[in-house]
């Protein structure tokens, strides 16, 4: 169980959501002009993957938290401190008050947004070193999504490892001429605009799937809905499901393995 309370869905249901919506928009573009080249399917889904772990960086027992040593530790503290500041902030009448950060602002479309424009802007302008870095840190957190018992088992330095060479191997599959560096985006200059887009994607996927555990999510911050402006966006209460229960492992897990199947033979015409 991931967070003890057992309020929220566990890294590989994140992760296999995140990769499965991100092999289903490249089915939905498959016929288009803009039909992804395979590695873009494969980057995009093991980006979409390590993403949609990150909005938990606002907690300190989160996959996230623990997946880069002291660096990750330090960085959700400074988050969390972040989170709740801003919550403190913008809290409208309506809202409950609260002890620490979690599930606030990390949490939203806004911070999605942001946090998919930053990676697509340092991807276009900070170089091969950015692209790597980028990629870099959502393949470790991809395997410890996909993998998790497994990379949980394994030192954090063999993990990194891992990430820094398929890194470095998907950077340079990606840069063959034909293989998806522009994809989307073709302007010169735009190399690598996409990557943003499956960060974006990843956490978004993460939001919508906490919005079904039994808190919600405020995914809507800071667009108020009522008295609320951090109102938890989720289904009838008889509806939500506990996270890290049979639900999950016996349902979700498989359905966004099968759903993500299906995406991906259908993103590369195999029907
Ligand atoms: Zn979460």
């Amino acid at each position: 169980m991931e967070l003890g309370a057992g309020s929220t869905m566990m890294g590989p249901a994140h992760s296999l959501s995140g990769a499965a919506a991100w092999l289903g928009v490249g089915a939905a573009v498959s016929a288009t002009d803009h039909a992804m080249p395979w590695p873009v399917l494969v980057v995009g889904a093991l980006i979409t993957a390590g993403a949609a772990l990150a909005p938990d960086l606002d907690h300190k027992s989160a996959t996230i938290s623990r997946s880069f040593g002291p660096v990750s530790r330090w960085l959700c503290e400074v988050v969390d401190t972040l989170s709740h500041a801003v919550y403190k902030a913008t809290r409208g009448s309506g809202d409950p008050r609260r002890n620490g950060g979690h599930r606030t602002l990390t949490h939203t479309w806004l911070w999605a947004v942001l946090v998919g424009a930053g990676a697509s802007l340092a991807a276009i302008t900070g170089g091969r070193w950015a692209v790597l870095g980028i990629l870099f840190v959502h393949l470790v957190l991809a395997v410890e999504g996909l993998l998790w018992r497994a990379a949980r088992m394994s030192s954090d330095v063999l993990v990194w490892l891992l990430g820094a060479t398929s890194a470095w191997i998907l950077a340079g599959v990606l840069d063959q001429p034909g293989n998806g560096s522009d994809w989307l985006f073709t302007a010169p200059g735009q190399e690598y605009l996409w990557l943003g887009l499956p960060i974006v994607l990843g956490a978004l996927v993460h939001d919508i799937g906490d919005a079904l555990t039994v808190s919600g999510c405020p995914i809507l911050w800071p667009i108020p809905v009522g008295r609320k402006r951090w109102y938890p966006i989720g289904p009838p209460k008889a509806m939500r499901f506990r996270a890290g229960s049979w639900v999950e492992l016996k349902v979700l897990m498989p359905v966004f393995m099968v759903l993500g199947g299906l995406g991906g033979a259908a993103a590369l015409n195999i029907f």
